[in-house]
């Protein structure tokens, strides 16, 4: 089990989810399929390059075929739903990821809608959001399903625990919390007009912090033994990348705690990974 101490270590868990992957791969690929994930970044944010830079190198390593389509930050609307209609009918393709955030013009949900649901392996159009709320197989977005493998794979149990999320986002906050009661946890859902955040978060068992705001979450608001779950990534002026939670500081209270970086990002990847593996595995079948 990749875990020191207490930390839980994102990084290599991801590494054995990838190697995991590697074996499925070349198992497809010797039946006649190889897995194929399209990328579409638009303009030039250097953060989005990063992420999307990561996401490639991963397909590399673990053998999936991969195209990057970027277009220019003054593209249409039109035009890139054009390419999401093309990816669509790409008999190579099986998953089709639209790098967020996209320019002004362009409104995410319509083209997230136009993705085909059978392809969406970030898990956000809302068919296959609709499904994970109704307890339905469809694709679960990357992250909420990366922290659910983490909890899995450190023999954290679920059933009856009290979860504390903070964020309520539609790509991390509210999924997570769908799947966290699908596993009987019974979860308090924070945000930013919670009052008095540290009375909620203190009775936590397992706490996810998935705010945005650099170490929001310090010693007032742990009790000791809780299993704390960082999403947060936070790019402070000296660049340097820290979660919500003062890790520092929890460190020592906390049973289990995830690093930034290195915890819930690389888990994110590799779910990726794993739902265009599953997208190939799903038109074999067809
Ligand atoms: P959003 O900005 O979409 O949502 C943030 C949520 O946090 C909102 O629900 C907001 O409340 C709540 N919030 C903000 N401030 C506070 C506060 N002071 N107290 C309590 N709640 C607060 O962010 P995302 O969900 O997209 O991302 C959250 C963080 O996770 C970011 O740092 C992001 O970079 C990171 N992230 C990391 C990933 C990874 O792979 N590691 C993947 C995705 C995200 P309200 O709804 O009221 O506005």
């Amino acid at each position: 089990m990749p875990q020191t101490g207490n930390i839980i270590d994102g990084k290599g868990m991801a590494a054995q989810i990838r190697s995991e992957l590697k074996a499925t791969v070349q198992t497809l690929s010797h039946q006649g399929t190889m897995p194929g994930l399209a990328v579409v970044l638009v303009g030039e944010d250097p953060a989005s390059q990063l992420y999307v830079r990561g996401k490639i190198r991963a397909c590399e390593e673990v053998g999936i075929y991969s195209e990057q389509i970027y277009l220019t930050s003054d593209v249409l609307e039109e035009e890139v739903l054009a390419v999401i209609d093309r990816l669509n009918d790409d008999q190579k393709i099986h998953g089709i990821l639209v790098q967020l955030p996209l320019p002004v013009q362009i409104d995410p949900d319509r083209i997230i809608e136009r993705i085909d649901p059978a392809k969406d392996v970030d898990g956000f159009h809302p068919q296959n959001m609709g499904r994970l709320v109704i307890g339905q197989h469809g694709f679960l977005p990357c992250t909420p399903h990366g922290i659910m493998e983490m909890l899995k794979r450190s023999d954290i149990s679920i059933t009856g625990k009290h979860v504390v999320v903070v964020g309520r986002s539609n790509i991390v906050g509210k999924p997570i919390s769908f799947l966290l009661q699908r596993e009987h946890a019974t979860v308090t859902m924070c945000h930013s007009r919670t009052r008095e955040l540290a009375h909620y978060t203190k009775q936590a068992d397992i706490l996810i912090a998935a705010a945005g705001k650099a170490h929001l979450l310090g010693r007032d608001h742990i009790s000791p033994n809780t299993v704390v779950i960082d999403v947060g990534m936070n790019r402070l002026q000296g660049r340097k990348v820290v979660g919500d939670v003062d890790f520092e500081a929890v460190r020592e209270l906390a049973s289990h705690i995830t690093p930034v970086p290195g915890g819930v990002g690389p888990m994110t990847i590799a779910m990726l990974l794993y739902n265009t593996v599953e997208a190939a595995k799903q038109r074999c079948k067809e």
